[in-house]
């Protein structure tokens, strides 16, 4: 007995309520163990299953090929944006980032301390309300891999098809889009995503990576910043964030029931297809910041006519209930964040909102 508020929150998110559930009726005694799940020793049997289990249930619903390894890390994305080149890219080598937002400008700046880097599409010049065509991606076969950011959490675009790119290894920050959709992950060397948005709660990232492409690791970084210790030791080498990993578990297993990827993929078109029809219906009353062909089906992005109307929007928004609607700071305007576990009635009432509020204020 809560009160209920339509989350769309950009992450941490929504999660499935019956997944909080579980965890609350398992709380203080986590299978018969007379304890809790976060009292129980990383070695003890009774983690080790959740924590296999965890990983199953990802490449059993992601259908992630024999070869790859599934890792649990700690430092969120931002450390993957050093993580990727500190291991994979050597001196003499150049590695391409494809900018399509903030998120990828940060994982290019870390790279550019590490090595030397090229940018090999950009969607800048348009304030990223675009993605490059697959084919406009410039690269030589010998670069040390391509970095692409799946999702674009801030600006509301996503790739909607992912390039092939033969030898040089694939990597993607899947961070705002993880699970929301079937691909193919054999394209990939590398996928890495905070889980805060459509696994679990913030404390851990998930690395998806191809074993032959691990091996090509720079063998001088340091311990805990090399994906070999984690995949040695089963994501198990130090402490790992148990709870974390937990409720990644308990949100996978809800998935499961909700008919695995595809069947999410279904409803995510569904949900984020309400939101975009009361853009496209309001003959410019709301503008939507993606072109339609790079519209994210996970963040979508849209201003109003002025700031004082933004405004009056968001404070009635808040009134009514929603939540996390304001844009990101750096680029303002609104933002329904709509990840797995937002529930298509949060999606219905956004729109019937924003229908409402377009006729008040037209
Ligand atoms: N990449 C993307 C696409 C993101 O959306 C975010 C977080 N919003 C990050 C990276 C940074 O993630 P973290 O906070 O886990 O470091």
């Amino acid at each position: 007995n809560f009160k209920k508020v339509y989350n769309f929150n950009a992450g941490p998110a929504a999660l499935p309520l019956a997944a909080l559930q579980k965890a609350q009726a398992e709380f203080l005694d986590f299978n018969g163990t007379g304890m809790s799940i976060m009292e129980l020793s990383h070695r003890s049997k009774e983690y080790e299953a959740v924590h296999n289990q965890a990983i199953e249930l990802l490449k059993d619903l992601m259908a992630i090929p024999a070869g790859y390894d599934v890792l649990f890390l700690q430092g969120g994305a931002s450390l993957q944006f050093a993580m990727t080149p500190m291991n994979f890219l050597p001196a003499g080598k150049k590695a391409g980032y494809a900018m399509t937002g903030v998120w990828s400008e940060k994982a290019y700046a870390e790279a550019e301390k590490l090595g030397e880097v090229f940018v090999a599409a950009s969607a800048k010049a348009g304030n990223y309300c675009s993605i490059p065509a697959v084919e406009e991606l410039q690269y030589d076969e010998a670069a040390a891999y391509l970095h692409i950011t799946s999702n674009n959490t801030i600006f509301g675009t996503q790739w909607q098809n992912f390039p092939e790119t033969g030898s040089v290894p694939l990597i993607a920050d899947m961070s705002s889009d993880i699970l929301s959709k079937p691909f193919d992950v054999s394209k990939f060397a590398l996928i890495y995503a905070g889980a805060q948005k459509n696994l679990g709660p913030s404390g851990v990232t998930v690395v998806i990576i191809r074993r032959d492409f691990m091996e090509q690791a720079n063998k001088q970084v340091p311990t805990m910043l090399r994906y070999g210790t984690y995949a040695k030791d089963n994501s198990l080498y130090n402490t790992p964030p148990t709870f974390s990993i937990y409720m990644v578990k308990l949100i996978l297993e809800w998935v499961k029931a909700q008919g695995g990827v595809a069947a999410i993929h279904k409803r995510n078109q569904e949900k984020a297809a309400l939101i975009y029809q009361a853009i496209d219906s309001s003959e410019g009353f709301y503008v939507g910041h993606a072109e339609p062909e790079a519209r994210s089906l996970m963040n979508v992005t849209f201003r109003l006519a002025n700031e004082g109307l933004e405004k009056k929007f968001l404070d009635q928004a808040k009134k009514e209930g929603f939540v996390g609607l304001p844009g990101h700071r750096l680029v303002g305007g609104c933002r329904a964040s709509t990840y797995n576990a937002v529930p298509y009635e949060s999606c219905q009432a956004l729109q019937e909102l924003m229908l409402a509020f377009h006729k008040e204020n037209a």
